[in-house]
């Protein structure tokens, strides 16, 4: 089974993926727990390029190949094998994040974000995506408090209209699959969130 967890700063994707991952331990399940971008260890150096001030460098194009080669790397080195050996792949982010930060927010056409989901991903579909829901508010003050002292990547140090539209956008996604997506609302404690995803989770699996 592939899980794929996506959400706006803060929203609680890490936390509930290891909760999750316990979980299916316990039920004598194996998980691997995976993130994007990053993920494997070609797709993490350019997770370090993109994140860090070169990211800013370049076009929301040459950003979003660049997203694509990671997604690339990690799909097939890590992704599928996993999968084909009957593995649990729970992954923090996946084509959702492009479709929401590169194509809603970044305004790339569709067609390039289309083209690079056939090339990296193909047919591959997550059998279920959980969409973690926050205000921004509620969001943008956990993400600040995980920090500390340390300073905001370049995307939570973004204005609040940027996570309102990331917010939005979700919701679409959400709303235009929800066959494959779940939308949860993650304002309240991290166990009260985890028992809705497990609940969903073993709906669908019924299904
Ligand atoms: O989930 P995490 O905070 O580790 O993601 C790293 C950063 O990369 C986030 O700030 C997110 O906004 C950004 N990102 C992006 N486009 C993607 C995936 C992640 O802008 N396709």
């Amino acid at each position: 089974r592939f899980i794929t967890f996506e959400g706006g700063e803060g929203s609680g994707k890490s936390t509930q993926i290891r909760k999750l991952a316990e979980r299916l331990d316990t039920a004598k399940l194996r998980a691997i727990v995976t993130r994007e971008p990053g993920g494997s260890p070609g797709a993490e150096i350019i997770r370090h390029l993109v994140l860090s001030g070169m990211g800013k460098l370049l076009g929301p194009e040459a950003e979003t190949l660049l997203f694509a080669a990671a997604r690339d790397d990690h799909v097939r080195t890590v992704i599928l094998p996993a999968l084909n050996q009957g593995i649990w792949v729970l992954c923090d982010r996946f084509f959702d994040s492009t479709r929401a930060y590169q194509g809603q927010l970044g305004q790339v056409s569709p067609e390039l974000v289309n083209a690079m989901q056939r090339v990296t991903i193909g047919d591959l579909k997550p059998d279920l995506t959980f969409i973690l829901d926050v205000p921004v508010e509620v969001g943008l003050q956990r993400a600040a408090a995980r920090r500390g002292n340390a300073s905001a990547d370049r995307f939570e140090a973004e204005g609040i209209k940027f996570h309102q539209d990331l917010r939005d956008a979700y919701r679409r996604i959400a709303a235009e699959d929800p066959e494959r997506c779940v939308l949860i609302d993650a304002t309240p404690d991290p166990d009260t969130v985890t028992a809705k995803i497990w609940a969903a989770l073993r709906e669908h699996l019924r299904a």
